[in-house]
């Protein structure tokens, strides 16, 4: 094992524990992945992040096959795996069940462009995929369908997906969708938001790319 390797299983732990420590996930659903070469390294499915560790981690090759001996990947992984796969812009990828964005995602609802940080996730809106079972292939199309170029997406019925070229940016992503569900959440209970237009939105879009990666949200 590189040193590369070692250390993205470690920034892979710190995510999971983050995610549960900032109340965007709990026990042991959510998962994590981060490109390695031609494979990725993924969470293993069915440990809480209080007793994950480094050697947890699962190395998922190319070819979809994974070491006998260790843990088994997260039951997501082809999600994962088709992100990394379609995206050369992506290297980490980030599933949770935060509350808000599952209450969105359960009420079949994408979140409209209702304040300027939705744009942090690449689009105007965070767009919905459609309802598969959990762990199938046919949840992960339909993931890589809907987020199409953009950085997150809700997933119906189901939960949140986060991803950017570094696991902190897919972290970042993942909270700042769920605090802007949170925000469209609470603006249905007086009535709804008001939008931002077309314009405004790709205003705020081309900002961003300006910004560059590290300074988006700093306004
Ligand atoms: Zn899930």
């Amino acid at each position: 094992m590189d040193g590369r390797e070692s250390a993205l299983r470690e920034e892979i732990v710190r995510v999971m524990v983050a995610m549960n420590a900032r109340g965007l996930n709990r026990g042991a659903s959510g998962n994590v992945s981060a490109r390695l070469g031609e494979g990725m390294l993924i969470t293993p499915t069915g440990v809480p992040p209080a007793e994950l560790t480094p050697a947890h981690v699962v190395l998922v090759g190319p070819d979809g096959q994974w070491p006998a001996e260790g843990l088994r990947p997260s039951s997501e992984w082809q999600m994962h795996e088709g992100i990394l796969r379609g995206r050369s812009d992506v290297n980490a990828v980030v599933h949770c069940h935060s509350r808000h964005a599952t209450i969105l995602a359960c009420a079949g609802r994408e979140i409209p462009p209702m304040h300027y940080m939705v744009a942090m996730a690449g689009g105007a809106s965070v767009p919905l995929a459609p309802y598969a079972t959990f762990g199938s292939s046919e949840l992960a199309d339909a993931v890589v369908q809907a987020l199409g170029g953009r950085n997150a997406a809700l997933m119906a019925n189901h939960g949140l997906i986060a991803l950017g070229p570094s696991l902190s940016r897919a972290l970042a992503i993942a909270e700042e969708v769920e605090e802007q569900a949170a925000v469209y959440w609470g603006t249905l209970a007086i009535g709804g938001p008001t939008l931002l237009s077309d314009r405004e939105m790709t205003k705020v879009l081309d900002l961003f790319k300006t910004y560059g990666q590290t300074r988006v949200g700093g306004a």
